[in-house]
């Protein structure tokens, strides 16, 4: 049997650090078993599916370097849907009811006034072939709903453990509305057996769904996948995530620079039993997937532990990967320039300032300090190197008798204009011998 698994979208927004994770987490789950990756597009609901949500995924999922194995859509897919529509209603599973929103709202409000669950009654199941035909007559279309076995339906969790839903608690679910469309429920179900899905792993909030979806499935004939819910991510105060989700977009995410790995990393880890850290690659990430590391509690993201982690994998990339970005920002220097101020970078853009800083004229920030004309005495013959920087500044401290701040401070500020920044051994051989005299004369240089 081979793994395969799917990521089911609906295209009716972009996706979220949220959604992302289904896909983040199926994926890494085939990859680890040899098995293979569905993407599904859940694009049943023709109002508010787009061509434009549609391409926006197949974006994002690139960018993450999340391949597929094979893609389908659910709206080139209404064929079979139908025909196991036919089949469910030939075995009495679906049945036609004709009540409107408003005559089940009012239903549920009485319901809820007796103090009994707001489950349909079934009023539907009670008709006769000359109701029907009477609000047919009347110009009513039916909704058709499947009818639950009304038993508790259990199931083996790869996170939750053992699960147990009666479905008696739950309304018989509207698998197709008046219109003739199908809801999400049946064709995911039909696709799940059609494609043979062997895990549905998802966000907990689909734990209900799965109780009605087994007894379709198992109506329809279907072999039952193993199910995975995990738990919802939250923000870090513990609300929903939904309201920051404009700034959680991974469209924003890229827009704003943030490297797709540490996007990965996070949805990877986040919420488990494993520490959220940097990682280069997503078969390190796919070798240590393991359901059972999936905590039962909600996951709380802090949106800047995205940036962090961004930062940090900045810091890891070797020269040759960052290269060619490097060059397109018209940084210079080569790989000594890289590993002089990799370290130093929240984001890559930032290694022009200091590209300018060591390669173009510095408008100069301190002059006249003793410090500095005793450091022009003293700079070591011929060309500058890492080595250089060591015995030039114990020479200074010497001469001077200032140490700590007060000795590099003054040169800091000197050579590179800022109070802060790279190692100064590393820059200074950048920096070049000509401009680190003419700098430390206070010359624009
Ligand atoms: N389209 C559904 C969703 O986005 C898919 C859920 C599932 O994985 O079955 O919630």
């Amino acid at each position: 049997m081979t793994v395969t698994v799917r990521f089911a979208p609906s295209p009716t927004g972009r996706l979220h650090v949220g959604n992302a994770r289904a896909a983040v987490l199926n994926w890494l789950f085939a990859r680890q078993s040899g098995g293979r990756f569905v993407l599904r597009l859940d694009d049943t609901d023709r109002e508010r599916s787009t061509e434009d949500f549609a391409r926006g995924i197949e974006t994002d999922l690139a960018w993450l370097d999340l391949n597929h194995d094979l893609f389908v859509r659910q709206s080139d897919r209404f064929a079979l849907y139908t025909e196991a529509a036919e089949r469910l209603k030939e075995a009495g599973r679906l049945y036609p009811a004709y009540e409107t929103a408003d005559e089940l709202d009012r239903r549920r409000l009485r319901q809820r006034a007796r103090g009994q669950p707001p489950v349909y009654d079934r009023a539907a199941l009670s008709l006769t072939n000359e109701d029907r035909a009477r609000l047919e007559g009347e110009g009513r279309k039916p909704h058709w709903r499947f009818k639950l076995n009304q038993t508790p339906v259990t199931w083996r969790d790869l996170v939750r453990g053992d699960v147990a839903i009666d479905t008696a608690t739950l309304s018989d679910p509207v698998l197709i509305r008046e219109d003739g469309q199908f809801l999400y429920t049946l064709p995911s179900v039909v696709d799940d057996i059609d494609l043979a899905i062997t895990h549905v792993i998802r966000g907990e909030d689909h734990v209900v769904n799965t109780a009605a979806q087994i007894e379709i499935l198992e109506a329809l004939g279907g072999a039952r996948p193993v199910f995975a819910h995990y738990p919802m991510i939250v923000g870090a105060d513990g609300e929903k995530l939904s309201k920051r989700l404009g700034s959680l977009s991974l469209e924003s995410l890229r827009e704003d620079g943030i490297d797709p790995m540490a996007v990965n990393s996070l949805l990877a880890k986040i919420g488990t039993s494993d520490p959220v850290e940097p990682r280069r690659t997503l078969a390190e990430l796919a070798a240590d997937f393991a359901f059972e590391k999936i905590g039962h509690a909600p996951a709380r993201l802090d949106p800047d532990d995205l940036k962090r982690l961004s930062t940090r994998l900045l810091h890891l990339k070797p020269f040759a990967e960052v290269a060619p970005a490097l060059a397109a920002l018209g940084v210079g220097g080569g790989e000594p320039f890289w590993l002089a101020v990799h370290d130093n970078l929240a984001t890559l853009d930032q290694a022009l300032d200091w590209w300018r800083i060591v390669a173009e004229p510095l408008d100069p920030a301190i002059s006249g300090d003793p410090v500095l004309l005793a450091a022009g005495q003293l700079l070591p013959e011929g060309e500058l190197a890492e080595t250089s920087w060591q015995p030039w500044t114990k020479a200074i401290a010497a001469a001077t008798g200032l140490k700590g701040r007060d000795l590099f401070h003054p040169l800091r500020l000197a050579l590179t204009g800022r109070e802060q920044g790279p190692e100064m051994k590393k820059l200074l051989p950048l920096i070049g011998r000509e401009r680190v005299l003419a700098r430390l004369r206070g010359q624009r240089a």
